[in-house]
């Protein structure tokens, strides 16, 4: 059996890029020779909202998952992140919303784009135009406690360390020795992730070039005299904050020194020299609850799938935070993910369906990057870039401008290329009415739907992947559509030939 091993310290084959193509067109009897039998379907390096809510979307196709968490205990940190529009309909499309909007709060979905306080255009064709902020932790670990209950393992304290992949499966290999045998593997590691450097997935970009402390501290002084100070110095220093967080608490976000090792976390001492500099006082911080820095490197993965092993989330793209992207793109990797991958292992999938996930996540990681690029000139306080930021603040008066931006930020202004066809094509559809109630409701168990006001199309020998609901009442304005598990348009027209090619394209070979 030929196979390619990629450890700590890969083979000269697996750091050029690791192409196993050649490995991959062996005829299938040399699987065979492999001991090893398949325990996994899918193993899924990393716990965090990525891996959680792709071990999550991999089980409501009853493919065998086992999640491996590096870390024994949940993060420390507290960091409030911003699901936006998009991330709230995916919630809602698996019947999760309820349960995460209890633990967060809502906020207005405008003022995200370099912080530029515009409120959000009317009219945003969502059912869920706002942002949830919400404690990162909380939400990994609804999305980890959802998993489960749909029959998700996962084992924490287990870091991925190496793994070997043949045309058979991928023998997994964790930091005790233990090697686990599974169909798929993928690398929701986070932006070190292991597994897209033993891949030797190259990850170009820019290294950060700005750190930026944050953490919760109580402080000294009375709170009118850090609003008063905050006031005066944020036109010009955007990159910094002192903000009431509970009682007694406060957030602190503070430009670093330096760039530094981020593994190192910061001092206390650090925020104070750093809130002096800016702020010329440290405002008394002391008795922290926790402090971390962060950089604001951008990079993409060259690629997101190499033979059987796959990257998402932070694993493939990393990026400033400045509007809040980076969770939202990864749980969006997943719910495309997802669905692709348990094809494939259930062996529907038609045979450039798995490919599709690189085609369509890669391009819309890379406008991610980019708009965070030009939010982040944006926050510099040289002249130039304030010109700029005073010009645009002007232009988002414009509705079409702050509409453009904001579907931006909340991704549902992404539309897939699925070829030419109606504006709705490739495009998410909102959480339109159906005579049942709401679309979003009919969606939760991960199928794709056909919607038909025509009540004479039918999915056929789809009808094990695919749902039909005839319903000349749904609020759409084409005839049919016919949606794929994420909840994008694959399809528009009212022609059952048409409407099976596409089946065919989409959902592979009929039962
Ligand atoms: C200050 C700040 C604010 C942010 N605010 C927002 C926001 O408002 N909205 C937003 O969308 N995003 C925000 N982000 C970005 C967001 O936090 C990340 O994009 C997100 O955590 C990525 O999720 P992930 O699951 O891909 O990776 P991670 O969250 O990094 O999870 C990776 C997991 O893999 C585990 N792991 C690592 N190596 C291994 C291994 N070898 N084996 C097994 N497990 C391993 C790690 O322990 C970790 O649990 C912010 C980031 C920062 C720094």
């Amino acid at each position: 059996m030929r196979s390619l091993r990629f450890t700590a310290e890969p083979s000269a084959t697996a750091s050029t890029g690791g192409d196993v193509s050649d490995v991959l067109g062996l005829p299938a009897s040399a699987s065979d020779t492999n001991p090893a039998p398949l325990m996994f379907d899918v193993i899924i390096a990393g716990c965090g909202p990525t891996g959680a809510m792709l071990a999550a979307e991999l089980r409501l196709h009853d493919v065998r998952v086992l999640v491996l968490e590096k870390e024994t205990e949940p993060a420390s940190f507290v960091r409030i992140v911003g699901l936006h529009i998009r991330s709230l309909e995916l919630m809602a499309m698996r019947g999760l919303l309820e349960r995460i909007r209890e633990r967060g709060r809502r906020r207005p979905a405008g003022a995200y784009f370099a912080g530029i306080d515009k409120p959000a255009p009317a009219g945003l064709d969502s059912a869920y135009a706002y942002l949830l902020g919400i404690p990162q932790p909380v939400i990994v670990h609804l999305l980890e406690e959802h998993a489960i209950e749909l029959g998700a393992q996962v084992r924490r304290g287990s870091a991925v360390t190496a793994f070997q992949q043949d045309d058979g499966g991928v023998t997994v290999e964790l930091v005790d020795g233990e090697q686990l045998r599974t169909r798929y593997l993928v690398g929701c590691d986070g932006a070190r992730s292991t597994v897209r450097k033993l891949l030797g997935v190259g990850f170009p970009g820019e290294p950060s070039r700005n750190d930026t402390l944050m953490g919760e501290v109580e402080v000294g002084v009375p709170p009118e005299e850090i609003a008063a100070r905050m006031t005066e110095i944020r036109d010009t220093y955007k990159r910094w904050w002192l903000r009431p967080f509970g009682e007694r608490i406060y957030s602190v976000v503070v430009p670093a020194a330096g760039v530094s090792d981020r593994a190192q976390p910061p001092t206390l001492e650090e925020f104070r020299q750093q809130l002096r500099a800016i702020a010329g006082t440290d405002f008394g911080v002391h008795s922290p609850r926790w402090l971390s820095r962060f950089g604001d490197a951008t990079r993409l993965a060259e690629r997101y799938r190499v033979g059987r092993v796959l990257l998402a989330g932070d694993a493939a793209h990393i990026h400033p935070p400045i509007g809040g992207q980076g969770l939202n793109l990864g749980v969006q990797d997943a719910f495309n993910l997802g669905w692709k991958l348990a094809a494939q292992v259930r062996g529907w999938a038609p045979e450039t369906l798995l490919d599709t996930y690189q085609a369509e996540r890669r391009p819309v990681a890379e406008d991610v990057l980019d708009n965070t690029r030009a939010q982040t000139e944006l926050l510099s306080s040289e002249p130039g870039p304030q010109a700029v930021r005073r010009l645009l603040t002007e232009l988002m008066d414009f509705d079409e401008v702050n509409h453009y931006l904001i579907e931006k930020i909340t991704a549902i202004g992404v539309r897939y290329d699925f070829g030419a066809g109606p504006e709705l094509l490739g495009r998410r559809l909102p959480d339109i009415d159906v005579k049942q109630g709401h679309l979003y409701g009919l969606l939760h168990r991960g199928r794709g739907l056909l919607l038909d006001r025509t009540e004479r199309l039918t999915v056929g020998g789809w009808s094990d992947r695919v749902d039909h609901l005839a319903d000349p009442t749904a609020a759409l304005d084409v005839p049919c559509v016919l949606l794929r598990p994420d909840g994008h348009v694959a399809w528009i027209g009212d022609d059952q030939q048409d409407l099976d090619d596409h089946l065919f394209r989409w959902f592979g070979t009929p039962d």
